[in-house]
């Protein structure tokens, strides 16, 4: 089995990989000024000369490009599309599921598709996967490029694909067909474990080998209480319609960028600058086009409003020289209290606190209370059976976790002013499952 998809590219030297990333940074910002209404007149209107942008230092000369700005260039706020570029073959439309607003229109060449599925090509190979596997793919088909991406990257491997597109499919679909992996999100793999478990198909005896975790960020916590009830390893990926895909190799030590194609910039909370390498900010992302190809939506400087940190720009355990970043994690995401910021994620890694699993489903949900003086975030548990449950120690564990690196909000939990309670509920008590669509686990109600 070879552990490269792409070994050349992928094993660069951080010299090659450097001149490599500036040279398709030059054609890309030509290419959008050649074909991209938004960026043609852009550059005449701040008398810019594309071939003034040469390295990735440049694209802070160009604008950061957000979802706003994509929904206010596009019809009916504007006669055309104008971050569709002019002179390429579309092969296929897509529109974002538009929960914050107008849905934005993406469009994608044939070149675009390929570029899509080497990024999962590479990823898959770097966990291990290779010709022979069977994976289903339980995120959903439709508008959504990932798991048509996907499918297509298992044809460059030799992997067989069961399209499902969602984590509901019946446990005969594993017991006749053998799949050696499966990719979904982490609350998904919780409840298959379940249903497998409670259809006489234990997940550890199963012939899964990996599980591919996406979709949303998660705390450390929950990927190693899926790995022990799966028995086996669950990697992480970072994806999105815009073009981003990052994802871990097996020795998961961050996640692998591949920089010859996507080009991440982590910018300071005023977008100003680049953060120092190391710090946590922005991921602002540039779609590289090598030369000669051809795409259909060209985003410079796009603001995912998602943020980061990187974890290394040197080679790996596994060999590859591409840069590591840690698990991403959503802005919207993130509440402020007592001017101290805390995310999704921490209460995830309260709540998986290893003991606390005996007791729990791991579904929770987190609601922010109060004004500026006095905060109150309630959480609530689902329990398989709340009459026996211990609620202390589960509380304790919270606790003990969620303050443990934020000596800020620490103070103000013992001065009372941050109070943070609980609720306990049987299995469908939360209040999100009344609601369609992903869950919101953290809801800021001030
Ligand atoms: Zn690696």
């Amino acid at each position: 089995m070879s552990s490269y998809f792409n070994e050349e590219i992928e094993t660069m030297t951080r010299d090659e990989l450097d001149a490599l990333v500036d040279a398709r940074i030059k054609y890309t910002v030509k290419y959008a000024f050649d074909n991209s209404p938004f960026y043609r007149k852009w550059f005449k209107e701040n008398d810019i000369n594309a071939s003034d942008i040469k390295s990735h230092e440049d694209l802070r000369e160009l604008p950061i490009i957000t979802g706003k700005t994509i929904r206010e260039k596009q019809p009916p706020e504007t006669e055309e599309f104008e971050f569709r570029c002019d002179g390429s073959e579309i092969y296929t439309i897509h529109e974002t599921s538009g929960t914050s607003g107008t849905p934005k229109a993406f469009f994608l060449t044939w070149d675009d598709w390929n570029r899509y599925a080497e990024k999962y090509a590479r990823s898959f190979t770097s966990q291990g996967f290779g010709k022979g596997d069977c994976v289903v793919v339980c995120a959903s088909y439709g508008m959504n490029v990932g798991a048509n991406t996907m499918t297509l990257a298992a044809q460059k491997i030799g992997m067989t694909i069961i399209p499902e597109g969602k984590c509901t499919f019946p446990v005969r679909i594993i017991k006749n067909f053998e799949p050696t992996g499966i990719v979904g999100s982490i609350f998904k793999f919780l409840h298959l474990a379940k249903r497998m478990e409670s259809e006489g198909l234990p997940p550890q005896e199963s012939s899964i080998k990996r599980l591919v975790a996406g979709g949303e960020s998660f705390a450390e916590e929950s990927r190693r209480y899926l790995e022990e009830i799966w028995g086996v390893p669950v990697y992480n990926t970072y994806g999105s319609t815009e073009g981003t895909m990052c994802g871990e190799c097996s020795k998961k030590v961050g996640l692998h960028v591949p920089e010859d194609i996507v080009h991440l910039d982590i910018y300071n909370p005023q977008f100003e600058d680049f953060v120092n390498e190391g710090e946590c900010g922005r991921i602002v992302l540039t779609t590289l086009i090598p030369e000669g190809e051809k795409t259909g939506t060209l985003l410079l400087n796009y603001d995912t409003e998602d943020t980061t940190t990187v974890v290394s720009r040197e080679k790996c355990l596994c060999g590859r020289t591409h840069m590591r970043i840690i698990n991403p994690q959503r802005e919207t995401e993130t509440v402020w209290v007592a001017g101290n910021p805390f995310n999704k994620v921490d209460i995830e890694r309260g709540v998986f606190q290893r003991d606390n699993m005996d007791y729990l489903t791991g579904e929770y949900e987190a609601f922010l209370y109060g004004d500026e003086m006095e905060t109150a975030l309630r959480v609530s548990m689902e329990c398989e059976d709340p009459e026996n449950c211990d609620k202390d120690m589960i509380e304790d564990n919270f606790i003990k976790s969620f303050l443990e690196f934020k000596p800020h909000l620490q103070q103000v939990h013992c001065d009372g002013n941050f109070k943070i309670l609980f609720n306990f509920t049987g299995p469908k008590g939360l209040e999100f499952y009344k609601i369609r669509g992903r869950p919101k686990r953290l809801v800021d109600r001030r």
